[in-house]
């Protein structure tokens, strides 16, 4: 079985402006910035063998002020910055009360199941709670960066930027490879 490092866009991705409760994601095409530093650490991961599932929440389709449109270009911009295998979107608003809107597992559940992945020696990536809970749940190591928006969830690790991330995680690869 396959083992995937899932990634959170909004903060990791791509840039998001900071909001007092949660950040604000980008919705007009034209304030979807990449942030190109993660490139490098990115390609390490996928040259280690792991499969790269981008998750997002994005309520912004079911409440009508994102176009799905806008937010397909966004993603080939995605695609053709970084060696991503998949991109998987919540569509859903909370009081849809759907399975796959993080902090709940479906997004994560569903790649295992598309991509036969072995969700206990996956990692999740983010910089947010959500993540980390919807990793707890599914079985995956989290690895968070540091930001106001971490919480008191049960998380594995926070660290300060995505290089130190990725090493941790091919540190962690190993020790699980010798055992
Ligand atoms: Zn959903």
């Amino acid at each position: 079985m396959k083992r995937a490092v899932f990634i959170e866009r909004d903060a990791v991705l791509n840039e998001v402006r900071s909001g007092p409760k949660q950040q604000i994601t980008p919705l007009p095409l034209e304030e979807f910035k990449i942030i190109q530093s993660a490139d490098a650490p990115l390609r390490k991961l996928k040259a280690a063998g792991f499969i790269l599932i981008v998750t997002t929440n994005q309520p912004g389709l079911s409440r009508g002020y994102q176009s799905r449109r806008e937010l397909d270009r966004m993603h080939d911009m995605l695609r053709r910055a970084f060696p991503l295998d998949d991109i998987m979107v919540c569509p859903h608003d909370e009081s849809d009360h759907c399975p796959c809107r993080k902090p709940r597992p479906g997004l994560l559940i569903e790649a295992a199941f598309k991509w036969h992945l072995n969700l206990d020696h996956s990692f999740v990536i983010s910089n947010k709670w959500q993540d980390a809970e919807a990793a707890r749940t599914a079985g995956c190591t989290s690895l968070l960066l540091e930001s106001p928006y971490v919480g008191q969830v049960h998380h594995d690790f926070v660290l300060s930027d995505l290089a130190t991330i990725v090493d941790k995680i091919l540190r962690l690869k190993q020790h699980v490879e010798v055992a």
